[in-house]
């Protein structure tokens, strides 16, 4: 029998406080930690190096659960999608994005948003509810139970803890699924922490990235508490325009928000901020938004990603062809800013992040219906 305490929902200082009310010592707590986190283990009979009697305990009191995957796709360029259940009829999507020097692993935060930005699927379908650090944390514990290769070549998918020294398979980690993360502060900031531990993921700061559509105060709050590296969904070069794309813009906007990404570089791991902007054709995608953005974000360090945006049912918005991407980038590169195009990848199984589309609602048929490759039940690999 497992008891009902999920400790994927604890950090290393949640960990610690509850094996102290077990009346369990620190390390006993780190210990554990490790093998959940560094070896993918979900059973307390796998943890060799705890006493039997400690194994015990745990198991009456306690489990590892991440969200169950419903279904799970691939790509041939490699992208991988699962889709997770998060309760009461909800779904969201965790998507892999393999590259020759890194691999990114894209996670969602909150099932649905409240922020209900125009061109975005997710946003459309309002807000469902918040997910816990245990089903935040529990897509890169799941992703690298599936990814990460066994000291023996086999996946390790089949529930087996793998060696500690086993290579990770993922290294980069965006926030960039489903949500808007800082609005679920409190689930997103314990799972930040264990992605950057070094006995759970011991991942960089740097390689660690929260977007966001522009919660200010949060921002604040994100470069006290835990600073990664930022995102900001900008999508616009004044205020008239953004408040239309990006409703959070009317509770902050531009200039609040500019404000906030300087004050967060003092902050930040990486000496900018990346700003996306997503190409929606004749909305924001002419030279005369290009020259008034380069102008907005004046002498801000900061990097753009301009990102095609992805149509899906039920939206009149359309994407800028891809001359008119390649000429709004030559504007900002002439301009002294670094700018990048994104490239769109697994748009066969409709995995391109931030259009993590129709997996709410009726998630079955859509996803089934938007994926041109078959998505396939799911092999109980969540435990
Ligand atoms: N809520 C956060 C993070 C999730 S959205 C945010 O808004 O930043 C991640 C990114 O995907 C954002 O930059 C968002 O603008 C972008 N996005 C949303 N819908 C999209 C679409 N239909 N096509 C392309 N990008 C989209
Ligand atoms: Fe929410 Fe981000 Fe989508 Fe806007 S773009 S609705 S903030 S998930």
């Amino acid at each position: 029998m497992m008891g009902d305490v999920n400790l994927l929902n604890f950090d290393r200082d949640g960990m610690t406080s509850w094996f102290e009310t077990l009346g369990e010592r620190p390390f006993r707590a780190r210990q554990v930690m490790r093998w959940i986190h560094r070896r993918g283990a979900a059973e307390f009979g796998q943890m060799s190096d705890i006493a039997r009697s400690l194994r015990e305990k745990l198991a009456r009191g306690a489990c590892v659960r991440a969200a169950p995957v419903l279904r799970s796709g691939a790509s041939p360029d490699g992208t991988r999608k699962w889709l997770l259940d998060v309760g009461q009829g909800e779904a969201v999507e965790a998507v892999y994005i393999p590259e020759p020097d890194r691999a990114t692993l894209c996670i969602s935060t909150q099932a649905g948003c409240a922020v209900n930005c125009r061109f975005c699927a997710t946003g459309m379908q309002g807000f469902s509810r918040n997910l816990t650090t245990a089903q935040i944390i529990g897509q890169l514990w799941m992703a690298e139970r599936e990814l990460r290769p066994r000291a023996d070549g086999q996946p390790t998918n089949v529930g087996h803890a793998g060696p500690e020294s086993a290579t990770r398979a993922i290294s980069n980690v965006v926030l960039m699924g489903m949500g808007e993360p800082l609005q679920n502060y409190d689930a997103v900031l314990p799972a930040l922490r264990l992605m950057l531990d070094d006995d759970a993921y011991g991942l960089s700061r740097r390689r660690v990235t929260v977007s966001t559509s522009g919660m200010v105060p949060m921002i604040d709050r994100l470069a006290r508490d835990c600073p990664v590296a930022l995102a900001v969904s900008l999508h616009a070069p004044n205020d008239a325009l953004r408040s239309e794309l990006v409703p959070m813009n009317r509770k902050y906007p531009l200039p609040e928000l500019l404000a906030a990404c300087v004050r967060y570089l003092r902050h930040a791991p990486r000496d900018f901020i990346t700003f996306e902007y997503i190409m929606l054709a004749g909305v924001n995608d002419s030279d005369r938004h290009a020259r008034e953005l380069i102008k907005r974000v004046g002498d801000i360090s900061c990097k753009f990603n301009l990102i095609p945006f992805n149509p899906f049912p039920g939206s009149d918005l359309r994407r800028s062809d891809a001359q008119r991407v390649r000429d709004f980038a030559g504007i900002l590169t002439e301009g002294g800013i670094v700018t990048t195009v994104r490239r769109t990848r697994g748009e066969d199984i409709d995995a391109a992040c931030g259009q993590l589309a129709g997996a709410v609602r009726d998630r079955t048929d859509v996803a089934a219906r938007r994926a041109s490759i078959p998505l396939v039940p799911a092999v109980s690999t969540a435990a």
